[in-house]
C-alpha cells in the first residue's frame, strides 16, 4: 500500500499518471446525425461516463436537426419558411443563434456564403434525379427569393422575418458544423475536456488527448500544403470537389451553388478551412468553394485564427 503511494507520488512528480489509476481511457462512438455518420472520440474515466455524455451530445445534434434540417417539412426551420412573407417570427435560441452568425458569413464574404439558396438547392437537386438542365424560367423565379437581406433579424425579440413569400432557407452550409461546436459545450459540461466531433467534412476539437499536442487530422485537400495538421480547441472543414454533383451536357455541377448567377458550382474546386470553431470553418469552406482561390485567400487572410488550403483545378 505504501509502495503503491510512493509510486504514485514519483509519478505525480514526473507530470505522469498510473494506468488504471483514474487516468481517462480513450472511447469512441459512431452514430448517423443530419445524413451523414457522426464520430465522437472522448477521454473519459469510465465507459459509463463516456457513453453518457457522448449519448448527450448526439441527442444534442437529433435536437438540432429537427430545428435546422431543411429535409423535414416540421423542422422549426421550415415552419418559419411557411410564413414567409408574413410578420416577424419569434424563434428558438439556436435557430437565431445560427441565422445570425449565417447574416455575418454573408455579409463577410460579399454573398457567396447565404443561407436563401434553398430555391436553387432544390433546382439542382431535381436536376440530379431527374437527369436535365434547370429551366432558365425557374431559375429566375427562385432568384426572386434569394438574398441574405431579405432575412430581417431583431435580436431584442429574437424574431425573424423573411420579407418574400415562397422564401426558402437551406442551413446546409453551416448546420454541421454548428453542431459539432454544440456536442463538444455538451460534452464539456459532463466534465469531458479532452474530445473529438467529426461529422462529414467538419471536425471540431476539444483539448488534446492527454499528453499528446493536438488531434492528428488529415487534410483532405491540401493543394501545395501540408497533409497533416495537429488540431487543438479548434475546428477543420472541407468543401468542394465533390462527391454531390450532378453531370449534365458535359459539365459537373455541385451542390454548392453560386447565388449570384443560381447555378451550381462548374471550377473544380476544393477548400480546407481551420478557424476557432466548426461553424466558422463550414460556412467559410463553402463559401470560399464559391470564391475561388484568389478572392478566398483574401479574405481568409483578413480573418484572425484562420487558416484555409484551397485546390482549384483549372479548366
Ligand atoms: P457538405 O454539406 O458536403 O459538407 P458544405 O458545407 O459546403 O458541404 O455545404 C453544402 C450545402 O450548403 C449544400 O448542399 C446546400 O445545402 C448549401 N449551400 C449551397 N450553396 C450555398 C451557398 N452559396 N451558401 C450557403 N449554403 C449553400
Ligand atoms: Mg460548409
Amino acid at each position: 500500500m505504501i509502495y503503491r503511494a510512493i509510486i504514485i507520488i514519483c509519478l505525480a512528480a514526473l507530470g505522469l499518471r498510473p494506468v488504471g489509476a483514474g487516468s481517462p481511457a480513450r472511447f469512441r462512438y459512431t452514430q448517423v446525425r443530419m445524413g451523414v455518420s457522426v464520430r465522437i472520440t472522448v477521454y473519459a474515466p469510465s465507459e459509463a461516463a463516456a457513453r453518457r455524455s457522448c449519448e448527450a451530445a448526439f441527442r444534442r445534434f437529433s435536437e438540432l436537426d429537427a430545428i435546422m434540417s431543411d429535409y423535414r417539412s416540421d423542422s422549426e426551420l421550415m415552419r418559419l419558411c411557411d410564413r414567409a412573407g408574413g410578420p416577424p417570427v419569434k424563434v428558438s435560441p439556436a435557430l437565431w443563434d445560427i441565422l445570425n452568425r449565417s447574416a455575418a458569413f454573408s455579409r463577410l464574404s460579399g454573398g457567396a456564403f447565404d443561407v436563401t439558396v434553398g430555391p436553387y438547392v432544390r433546382l439542382w437537386r431535381e436536376a440530379r434525379k431527374t437527369g436535365a438542365m434547370p429551366s432558365e424560367e425557374a431559375l429566375w423565379q427562385a432568384c426572386a427569393l434569394v438574398g441574405w437581406e431579405k432575412i430581417e433579424l431583431d435580436a431584442r425579440k429574437r424574431s425573424v422575418r423573411l420579407l418574400v413569400p415562397g422564401m426558402r432557407l437551406d442551413l446546409g452550409g453551416i448546420a454541421k458544423g454548428y453542431a459539432c461546436d454544440a456536442a463538444l459545450k455538451v460534452l464539456r459540461r459532463h466534465g469531458i475536456t479532452s474530445a473529438l466531433v467529426e461529422a462529414g467534412g467538419d471536425v471540431a476539437a476539444a483539448a488534446p488527448p492527454p499528453g499528446a499536442k493536438g488531434w492528428r487530422i488529415e487534410i483532405a485537400h491540401a493543394g501545395g500544403g501540408p497533409r497533416l495538421t495537429l488540431l487543438s480547441c479548434a475546428a477543420i472543414s472541407t468543401s468542394g470537389d465533390t462527391e454531390q454533383h450532378v453531370e449534365l451536357g458535359g459539365n459537373r455541377y455541385s451542390h454548392i451553388v453560386d447565388p449570384r448567377t443560381g447555378i451550381g458550382l462548374t471550377a473544380r474546386v476544393a477548400a480546407t478551412v481551420i478557424a476557432r470553431n466548426a461553424a466558422t470553418s463550414d460556412a467559410l469552406a463553402t463559401a470560399l468553394c464559391v470564391l475561388g482561390r484568389e478572392k478566398g485567400q483574401a479574405l481568409a487572410h483578413a480573418m484572425p485564427g484562420v487558416r484555409v488550403f484551397i485546390r482549384q483545378v483549372e479548366e
